[in-house]
């Protein structure tokens, strides 16, 4: 978990919270500037403070009224991004209650402050009040293999299904779950490695003294044969496999002992703790990114995730990041060499970025005259952003200026073509597309077979060499 933040709204408040991170054991105080002295980290604005907080995948714990927590949060709770625990805990400490991050142990936490000041909390899940034990945040030494199994497997159990426990765990055994040995579902806990059956929760024990190990590796634009050795190596070597579904079934196939955990492309802050939960727990990780994982992918995810947590086990887990071909270098081979002078990749998405940016940096890449590659160009949720952004480079570029579609490269269906910019029209492209964009160097030239080379000199300007 990342170190919880703890937010205060005035002076009277910070006994209160002082008491909760002794509780916790470690915690930044968070505290409103002009009403208290004495926070670790001062901020003016509460909805901005907490908005950040949360989007950071902070645990949180605002002293303060619950309304006021849920109205700050709420324009960002439709985003299906995984929640951080969220809490509100009344200044005297008489009430503890969880909002939000009910899969990522608001609950537990709520426990614990509670228990610090020796009051009930307004634990309000069905299944814990039910079964007395959160299935979905197993304690330590106990990794539950497939979590993305279990919102159904609990919704099964509350609406009458039985269970039947295989293996050996007091915390599942003690807890009130509705045992039977005939029933369906069932829930294994084991030390062996395996694919998790349907109607199964998978728990691995650790022994705890292996160290974990976490991969993020780069599988290259698709075709084996560009896919780096190291890479396969690691492949071999997880226990876990972790990524975006398209990209895990690429990596395959896979041996039964080892398990594959695939989920939504958008929770990538989710699947990178989670893999640090898996390698924390000694457990050797590898999660896959499609091209170079550092370009618009995991690694840095990963790495956030790291760089958020307190966790003394995440940050002994030996961390490996393995780079592989990114669609641009592979679709620029495959044409030539439009990437043979400067240039630089651009993302058209504005997911994660304004869109004003995005129009700066084109415009300014395009006075500096940098052949470009745009990585997620277009998409059925941002089908203008191209055209605009083929306006901007109009601006400084000929209608001329080679220009080079690479769809699917490396995989079935590939196609690498070569038009220009007066040509190119955004119905052209689509999301499994890098669009490169050549400077005004940047050549085209006939190959025998009918198709184009693409090239952009290694000299510029008064750079030509003479021979
Ligand atoms: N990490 C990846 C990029 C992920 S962003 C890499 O380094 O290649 C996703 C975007 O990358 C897609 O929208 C598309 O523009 C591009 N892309 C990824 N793989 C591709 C491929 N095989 N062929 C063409 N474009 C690809």
């Amino acid at each position: 978990m990342a170190r919880p933040a703890i937010l205060v709204l005035g002076e009277n408040s910070i006994e209160t919270a002082e008491r909760i991170r002794s509780a916790l054991g470690e915690a930044d105080i968070f505290g409103l500037q002009s009403r208290v002295e004495k926070a670790d980290i001062p901020f003016s604005d509460f909805g901005g403070a907490l908005r950040d907080l949360y989007e950071a995948g902070r645990p949180i714990i605002a002293i303060c009224a619950a309304g006021i927590v849920i109205r700050a949060l709420a324009r960002l709770l439709e985003d299906k991004r995984a929640e951080p625990p969220v809490l509100a805990v009344a200044e005297d400490g008489s009430a503890v209650v969880p909002l939000l991050g009910g899969l990522s142990g608001v609950n537990d936490l709520a426990r614990r402050i509670a228990a610090a000041f020796n009051v009930v909390p307004a634990i309000t899940t069905t299944g814990e009040l039910r079964f007395g034990t959160n299935l979905l945040h197993p304690p330590a030494g106990y990794t539950l293999a497939n979590p993305e199994a279990g919102k159904k497997f609990i919704s099964d159990l509350l609406s009458g299904e039985k269970v039947r426990l295989v293996g050996d765990a007091p915390w599942i055994s003690n807890a009130r779950l509705p045992f039977d040995p005939d029933a369906t579902l069932t829930i294994t806990v084991t030390d062996e490695s395996r694919e998790p059956e349907a109607d199964e929760l998978l728990y691995l024990v650790s022994t705890g003294h292996k160290r974990g190990r976490l991969a993020v590796i780069g599988l290259g634009p698709g075709d084996p044969l560009l896919m780096p050795p190291a890479v396969r190596q690691e492949l071999q070597r997880a226990e876990d496999i972790l990524g975006y579904e398209t990209y895990v079934r690429m990596a395959g196939p896979f041996r039964p002992d080892q398990v594959q955990h695939m989920t939504d492309n958008r929770e990538e802050m989710h699947r990178a703790r989670h893999a640090f939960e898996l390698a924390a727990s000694g457990r050797s990780v590898a999660m896959v990114s499609s091209g170079d994982p550092g370009i618009f992918a995991m690694a840095a995810a990963v790495l956030e995730a790291l760089h958020e947590s307190g966790d003394p086990a995440w940050h002994g887990v030996e961390l490996v990041i393995l780079p592989g071909i990114s669609a641009a270098m592979a679709a620029a081979a495959r044409i030539g060499a439009p990437l043979g002078h400067d240039f630089c990749i651009l993302s058209l998405s504005d997911n994660l970025k304004p869109w004003s940016v995005i129009e700066q940096r084109l415009d300014l890449a395009a006075r500096a005259d940098f052949a470009m590659a745009f990585y997620n160009p277009i998409s059925k949720a941002r089908p203008w952003q191209l055209g605009q952004a083929l306006d901007i480079i109009r601006r400084y570029r000929e209608p001329q200026t080679p220009v080079v579609l690479g769809r699917d490269v490396g995989r079935p269906g590939e196609k690498v073509s070569a038009t220009s910019l007066g040509e190119l029209t955004p119905d052209q492209v689509d999301m499994r597309t890098v669009v490169i964009i050549g400077s005004s160097t940047t050549q085209r030239f006939g190959r025998n077979d009918g198709s184009e080379w693409v090239y952009t000199p290694r000299w510029y300007g008064e750079g030509r060499p003479t021979s």
